[in-house]
C-alpha cells in the first residue's frame, strides 16, 4: 500500500503501523468532537476578525515608539473578542508566558498586598517571579507576601482552606488551569468557575487571574467567561497557532490590562507604545489557524495515551479523560524509555530530525533533563515537543504538533524507537 510505503521510507515498521491502525481506529467518535469543538472555536475567530474589520492594513510594520499602530491595536481587540474580554494586550513585548504573568501581576499588585494560589505549588518559572526561590527583582523584593493553599489529595480545590487563606490583604488569586508539569489533574473551566464564583462570595473585590497556557481553545469556553479578570498565555503556546514567532498576551477586565500595560511599557505610556515590527500577520494568522492546530495537538495526546496505556505503560491524563489541555505524559519506568521516546519524537521532526537528542545538566534542574523539538520556533511548545527529567518515576511529558498527521507520525516513531531498544514488544 502507498501509504504504509510513506511510513516505511520514513523507519516505521509494517508491525508498528498495524499496532497502532486498531487504536486509530478506536478514536473515531473523540476525534469527532474534538473537531467539532474545533470547529466552534474557528467560526468564534473568525467571527472576531470581522467585527473588528481586520484588513490588510493591519498587517503593515510599524517601527520606533509604534504610536498609532493600527495593526496592534486591532489585534488586541481581536484578543479581546475571542478571550471574551473587555480589553487585551497581545504583543511581542510580552516575550513568553512567564513574562506576560510577571507583567500582571507586577502591574496589578502593590506592597503590602497578598497573592494566593489556590493549587498548591505554581509553575517552576513563577517560582522566582513570586520569590518562592529568592531572586533579585521577585514580587517578595517589593514587598508582596504570598500564600498557597495545597490541592486535596484527589486534585480538587480545597475550599475550606482558601476560604481561611483569603485575608484583608488578599489581592490576587492565581490559578493555574493547565497542570503543567505536575501529577495533578488539568482544572476544567468549570471548575475554575466554581472556584472563582466561591473565592468572589468572600472578598468580591479579589482579582482572580488564570495562567491560561496550553488550555486555550481546548473547551469551547475561556476562563473570562466564568468570571475571571484576567487570562493571559504564550503566544508560542496554543493561541499563536505556530505561527507567531513571540509574544504573550493578557486579556481581561479593562483596568486591570491596563495597569499591566503601565508596568510592561512604563507608567503614563501604557499600551501606545510599542512597534509591531512586522510581526502582525504572523500573529493575526497564528490566532486564526489555532483551533484546528489544538485539535491537532489533542488527536496526538489522545493517540498515545491509547497506545502506551495499551502497551501497559501508565499515562496521565489516561486513554479516557476528558481534556482540558494538550500536555500528556507517559511514565515508562526506566532511562532507556524515556530517552527512546524523546529520540523517536525528534526523529520525526520536520526540522532537526538528523540530530540525535541526549540527557544533559540543564541549569535549574536537579537531574539531567532529555529534550526533543525539531521546531521552527525556538522553545515552541505548540510544536510537536518532548522532555523528561532523567530520574525516577521517568515520565515523559510531550505536547503539540501542529497538525495530527506530524503528531501522529512522531508518536509511531517514538514507539518505534522503544521498540527498536528492546523497551517494549508488540508480539
Ligand atoms: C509554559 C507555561 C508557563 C510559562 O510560559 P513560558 O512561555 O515558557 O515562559 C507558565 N505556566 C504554564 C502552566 C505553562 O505551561
Amino acid at each position: 500500500m502507498e501509504l504504509e510505503t510513506m511510513y516505511q521510507s520514513l523507519g516505521i515498521s509494517p508491525q508498528v503501523l498495524e499496532f497502532a491502525k486498531d487504536t486509530e481506529d478506536s478514536l473515531k467518535h473523540r476525534f469527532e468532537l474534538i473537531d467539532s469543538r474545533a470547529e466552534y472555536n474557528q467560526l468564534k475567530v473568525i467571527k472576531a476578525m470581522q467585527d473588528n474589520k481586520v484588513s490588510d492594513i493591519h498587517f503593515a510594520a510599524t517601527t520606533g515608539y509604534g504610536y498609532n499602530d493600527l495593526g496592534r491595536d486591532t489585534l488586541e481587540a481581536v484578543y479581546a473578542s475571542v478571550f471574551r474580554a473587555e480589553s487585551a494586550l497581545a504583543r511581542p513585548q510580552l516575550i513568553s508566558g512567564t513574562h506576560a504573568l510577571h507583567v500582571a501581576l507586577s502591574g496589578n499588585l502593590r506592597p503590602g498586598d497578598e497573592l494566593l494560589s489556590p493549587n498548591g505549588k505554581p509553575y517552576d518559572t513563577l517560582e522566582e517571579v513570586i520569590g518562592i526561590r529568592e531572586s533579585p527583582g521577585s514580587l517578595k523584593e517589593y514587598g508582596v507576601t504570598y500564600r498557597q493553599v495545597d490541592l486535596l489529595p484527589d486534585g480538587t480545590f480545597d475550599f475550606e482552606g482558601i476560604r481561611k487563606a483569603i485575608s484583608e490583604k488578599t489581592k490576587l488569586m492565581t490559578i493555574q488551569r493547565s497542570k503543567g508539569y505536575a501529577t495533578r489533574p488539568t482544572f476544567s473551566v468549570e471548575q475554575i468557575g466554581e472556584l472563582i464564583g466561591f473565592a468572589k462570595k468572600i472578598k468580591p473585590d479579589l482579582i482572580c487571574m488564570v495562567d491560561n497556557c496550553y488550555g486555550e481553545f481546548v473547551e469551547t469556553m475561556e476562563p473570562v467567561e466564568v468570571g475571571a479578570d484576567m487570562v493571559v498565555g504564550s503566544l508560542i503556546k496554543n493561541p499563536g497557532g505556530g505561527l507567531a514567532p513571540i509574544g504573550g498576551y493578557i486579556a481581561g477586565r479593562k483596568d486591570c490590562v491596563d495597569r499591566a500595560s503601565f508596568r510592561l511599557s512604563a507608567p503614563g505610556l501604557g499600551r501606545e507604545v510599542g512597534a509591531s515590527l512586522g510581526l502582525n500577520q504572523s500573529l493575526y494568522q497564528g490566532l486564526f489557524l489555532s483551533p484546528s492546530v489544538v485539535a491537532g495537538a489533542l488527536k496526538g495526546a489522545i493517540f498515545a495515551a491509547n497506545l502506551y496505556e495499551k502497551l501497559g505503560f501508565s499515562v496521565v491524563p489516561d486513554s479516557r479523560e476528558e481534556r482540558h489541555d494538550i500536555i500528556q505524559s507517559i511514565t515508562f519506568g526506566t532511562p532507556e524509555g524515556v530517552i527512546a521516546f524523546c529520540q523517536g519524537i525528534q526523529a520525526a521532526a520536520p526540522v532537526d530530525s538528523f540530530v540525535t537528542p541526549e540527557p544533559w545538566a540543564m541549569p535549574g534542574y536537579d537531574s539531567p533533563v532529555i529534550m526533543a523539538a525539531g521546531a521552527f520556533v525556538q522553545g515552541s511548545s505548540i510544536e510537536l515537543s518532548a522532555d523528561a527529567p532523567i530520574k525516577p518515576p521517568y515520565a515523559v511529558y510531550f505536547q503539540g504538533g501542529l497538525t495530527w498527521h506530524h503528531a501522529k507520525l512522531g508518536i509511531l516513531m517514538s514507539l518505534q524507537k522503544l521498540c527498536d531498544a528492546g523497551v517494549c514488544s508488540l508480539a
